[in-house]
């Protein structure tokens, strides 16, 4: 007699699947605009210097690069970033980060050792879905903070801290992941006053900052954390110099810095050696700072141009965010639209969005949808929402 195929852990079908990777996969067609990736734009990869970076460290040092390596990261690249951390008023010792296989990794390891199963994680709404994938597989209840068009509100944010008990909040507070909006400096200080009050962990995720193409920076949350205790910045090289490095960083107090680096231990040992030296030699040969500023000179070109586009095509009732930098815009239908419902017929007519339901934590909007600015150039921008604009006006 069988007893059955054995079965996985409940965990495993708990986390929801990520709507936009699986809709990647569909939208594949030449002939559609796409802005449904978060992707940045390709052709501005610095493919030739990153190909010296790699050529030089195999050349000088190749059986380091292609050798295991420690946990904690290439003590040139965490140097090199906490460089450039201390410069944006975060002052940071290289031992103070964790370099981890892009931030997503980091985001893991957070849940894995911040978590119990059953403890609550308060975020924005919408939020980063795979942050609630991770949160997902740690077992956690997420609970929505109350949200407007500059992230999460703060008025109420004390009564609900002494309501729902959250282990931690979870923010990713510059030009947000999917709505593009940056939370103003005053949130920022009470968010960590509140949570330093309770006990709460501040998780920042923020790989968009350095894509500023308008207005002036924000402290980081990190940076207004006096006693440096209870706020925890996640960093990456994916939006400033590529994504398929898998380059990231975690800059937390010594206790969890010290758990992460345990539990990675178990999850990959280390981060690609390779990939961190190349990425160490570019930081500290190479001009970063010139090629971001072209990165966010065109970036800004193409905001633009969605946001012309937008205001050109788009049904009368819709609405908008109008980011300050990063790459999104997040897009609210007129009244009896359907983001999800309406995808199909969009890719039918060669254009491609996110739905914006998964993106919340308790109550989908089913009017909203993300839209990416990085992947096209601006004429091409412009005809893909024209096309959006023509399918609304039917
Ligand atoms: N956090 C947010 C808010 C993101 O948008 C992303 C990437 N889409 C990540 C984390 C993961 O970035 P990485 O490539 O560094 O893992």
């Amino acid at each position: 007699m069988s007893a059955g195929p054995p079965r996985l852990a409940a965990r495993a079908g708990a986390a929801p699947s990520s709507v936009i990777r699986d809709s990647l996969a569909l939208i594949s067609r030449p002939e559609i605009i796409s802005f449904a990736g978060g992707l940045p734009a390709p052709e501005l990869f610095d493919v030739s210097g990153l190909r010296e970076c790699y050529d030089r460290v195999l050349a000088d040092s190749g059986p380091r690069v292609l050798q295991y390596s420690t946990t904690d990261g290439d003590p040139v690249l965490r140097e090199a970033v906490a460089a450039r951390l201390s410069r944006t008023g975060m002052p940071t010792d290289p031992g103070d980060l964790l370099i981890t296989s892009g931030a997503q990794q980091a985001l893991s390891l957070l849940s894995t050792v911040l978590l119990e199963p059953g403890d609550t994680v308060l975020v924005e709404d919408p939020t980063y879905l795979a942050a609630l994938q991770c949160f997902g597989y740690a077992g956690a209840r997420v609970v929505a903070a109350p949200t407007d068009a500059d992230g999460i509100r703060t008025d109420q944010l004390a009564d609900l801290v002494r309501r729902e008990r959250p282990k931690l909040i979870y923010l990713v507070p510059t030009f947000a992941n999917p709505t593009g909006h940056t939370l103003p400096a005053e949130r920022r200080a009470e968010v960590v006053r509140v949570a330093g009050r309770h006990g709460v962990w501040v998780v920042e995720d923020d790989p968009y900052h350095e894509l500023r193409f308008r207005g002036e920076p924000v402290p980081a949350l990190s940076s207004l954390d006096d006693a440096g205790g209870h706020t925890i910045l996640l960093g990456s090289l994916s939006k400033t110099v590529a994504p398929g490095m898998r380059l990231g960083w975690l800059r937390a107090p010594a206790e969890v810095h010290r758990a992460c680096l345990l539990a990675k231990q178990a999850l990959d040992l280390h981060t690609s050696t390779i990939d961190q030296a190349a990425a160490a030699a570019y930081l500290t040969r190479y001009d970063l700072d010139r090629h971001l500023k072209t990165v966010r000179e065109e970036y800004g070109r193409r905001c633009t141009a969605m946001l012309d586009a937008l205001a050109a095509a788009m049904p009368p009732g819709s609405t908008w965010t109008t980011p300050d930098g990063g790459m999104f815009v997040w897009v609210r239908l007129p009244a009896g639209h359907d983001a999800a419902a309406l995808l199909p017929s969009a890719v039918a007519h060669d254009v491609a969005y996110v739905p914006g339901s998964p993106f919340f934590a308790q109550q989908p909007d089913p009017r909203t949808l993300r839209l990416s600015f990085t992947t096209h150039r601006p004429a091409v921008i412009a005809e893909g929402i024209r096309r959006l604009g023509e399918l609304l006006a039917r």
